[in-house]
């Protein structure tokens, strides 16, 4: 490529509107323009990184059995309606109507669609295991969209689904996927750990997200150098700290009464500090209701999908879970029954969404009526783990770091299996419901995290493997034809090497195309001036390490670059 050719039209300026370096620097170096608000068009640059990205997920996905396939991003309410998430989503998801007024949305996710897609073929044990992806772009109306494309509205994600006969099954495809992802973020270059996480709004439990480590990360993650606990912060461990008494639940009462805010209730219960989320338990006749708040309201919003933004219900039994659902609409007021999801056998899940998404300031606890509703048992205490508390699994002092999510595996079980009745004959011809597994990569978001963690003052140093260009050759001076010639030359035995290359042929200051070369971050820089000339020698410069070395044009200088 040449570069006065290349549409990559880079900007002196850092755009104001740009808070994180990545957001800044893809601006800057002319790989992306915003068309709207977490809406992004990719310039060739960026859509190179994104493509190599895309090709070491696809190799990784593959390796494992994965098979790509693509599903349509337009997705029909009814489907979303049998599985009850096409009220629980809530305004993350982007909803449209054709002329007939038949309801859509654009996918967020697909589990819906591809349990659907293979309800009607997937009959037998002997089609099982199955592992099937596709890497498409996703529609998520993020309340607020930022950080460039690391919350983008529209973005690119690689979505795999795995189906398996029994858990067994799925622990085997869990664990292949999760070697799958180390390897993808290896190969992109990146420095991430894979943490436990909470299991959030998709449902199910064991899973893991991919930190790819970085100041500007939105996560919290603590990790322990001497074991391998390593565990998003959030998915703290329950630690009772109090018993509540009656007494204290009637002073409620007593003091305020009828309708409560979250203000009114945390005043009794002293849920004040930032970073601590309380933990009400509810003794109802049949079960234990557990109920999660908190009392950050700012971190509320960012999480809404999370087990944190919202009220989480764990219960006993079956008879518990319906005597909670009986009595969440009287509880939380504006959520109804159909807000309800069941995560895992013993647990259902309100969505935040339905909780704090028509209540984005923390007002969970409108009508709540304890007395009536609950008899309250206990109040638990759940402190985020922070730098230098022992570690849940060895005691040692753990430590912190802030992580960018860049995947995030899960086990779904039967959650969808069953709710669309996706199920096989086994061996004795028994109908048994499929067990799934979900397992995303953020591809746009990864190519933004490689650039939060791999930057300097002047510009991106790309990882080499997903750089969009290998190395540039910079003419000092294109009007000198001897300069051109060589650097046409060099470029051309580059190319055949299969280094991919920019001849930086534009007429401009030296100055200038070191900058540039610098901002949009090559690899190497490979100079051709007049010691090239006079000395025949070719400063070959590391974008990474800053070093320098020549390298005589009689040698094969293309195998020591
Ligand atoms: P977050 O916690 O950041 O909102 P998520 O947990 O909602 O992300 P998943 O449903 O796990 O996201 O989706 C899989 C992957 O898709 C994420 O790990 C992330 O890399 C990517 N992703 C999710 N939301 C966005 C977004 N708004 N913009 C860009 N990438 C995203
Ligand atoms: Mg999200
Ligand atoms: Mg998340
Ligand atoms: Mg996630």
């Amino acid at each position: 490529m040449r570069a006065t050719q290349l549409y990559a039209p880079t900007l002196r300026e850092t755009p104001a509107e740009a808070e994180v370096i990545s957001h800044q620097l893809m601006l800057r170096a002319g790989m992306i323009r915003k068309a709207a608000g977490g809406v992004y068009s990719y310039l060739p640059l960026a859509w190179r990184v994104l493509r190599k990205i895309e090709d070491i997920v696809r190799e990784e996905m593959d390796a494992k059995g994965g098979q790509e396939l693509l599903m349509p991003i337009i997705q029909p309410a009814e489907l979303w309606q049998e599985t009850g998430r096409w009220d629980v989503y809530g305004d993350e998801m982007f909803r449209l109507q054709d002329r007939h007024n038949r309801n859509f949305c654009l996918g967020p996710t697909h589990e819906e669609m591809i349990t659907a897609l293979v309800r009607f073929d997937v009959r037998s044990y002997r089609q099982l295991p199955l592992m099937l992806y596709q890497i498409q772009n996703k529609y998520r109306d993020e309340i607020r969209p930022r950080f460039g494309l690391m919350r983008g509205r529209e973005f690119i994600m690689k979505d795999l689904y795995s189906f398996d006969r029994d858990e067994q099954g799925l622990d085997v495809s869990y664990r292949k996927m999760y070697d799958a992802y180390t390897n993808v973020f290896s190969r992109c270059g990146l420095t991430f750990r894979a943490v436990e996480a909470d299991s959030g709004a998709i449902g199910g439990s064991g899973s893991h997200e991919f930190m790819v480590i970085a100041e500007s990360g939105e996560a919290a993650i603590a990790y322990c150098s001497v074991c391998d606990y390593a565990a998003n912060v959030e998915k703290a461990e329950l630690k009772p700290i109090q018993q509540m008494h009656e007494t204290q639940m009637s002073l409620i009462e007593k003091e305020t009464p009828g309708t409560k805010t979250i203000e009114e209730v945390s005043a009794f219960l002293g849920i004040t500090a930032d970073k601590t989320i309380k933990t009400i338990a509810y003794q109802t006749e049949k079960g234990l209701v557990l109920a999660l708040v908190r009392g950050d309201h700012a971190v509320n919003e960012i999480k809404l999908q999370n087990k944190l933004g919202c009220l989480q219900l764990e219960l006993a039994s079956e008879d518990a879970i319906n005597t909670a659902l009986d009595c969440v609409p009287g509880y939380i007021g504006p959520v109804g029954a159909s807000n309800v999801t069941v995560v895992a056998d013993e647990t259902v899940m309100l969505m935040s969404n339905a909780v704090c998404g028509a209540n984005s300031r923390g007002k969970h606890y409108l009508h709540v009526n304890p007395g009536r509703d609950f008899k309250p048992a206990i109040i638990t205490d759940i402190r985020l783990i922070q730098e230098n508390d022992p570690c849940p699994h060895c005691g040692q002092a753990v430590k912190t770091a802030r992580g960018i999510e860049a995947g995030q595996v899960f086990k779904l079980f039967t959650k969808y299996s069953k709710a669309l009745q996706a199920t096989y004959l086994d061996e004795n011809g028994k109908e048994k419901p499929l067990v799934m597994g979900c397992y995303g990569i953020g591809v746009s978001r990864t190519m933004a995290a490689a650039i939060e963690q791999n930057n300097d003052e002047h510009g991106i140093i790309w990882p080499a493997a997903i750089a969009p260009y290998h190395a540039v050759v910079v003419p000092i001076n294109v009007k000198d034809n001897v300069q051109l010639e060589l650097s046409e030359a060099v470029y051309s035995r580059l190319q055949s090497a299969g280094i991919e290359s920019v001849l930086d042929d534009r007429n401009e200051r030296p100055g200038v195309k070191f900058k540039d070369a610098d901002l949009i971050g090559y690899p190497l820089k490979i100079t051709v001036g007049p010691k090239t000339i006079n000395e025949q020698l070719l400063e070959v410069k590391v974008r990474k390490t800053g070093e320098t070395t020549f390298l005589s044009l009689a040698d094969d200088y293309i195998t020591a670059i």
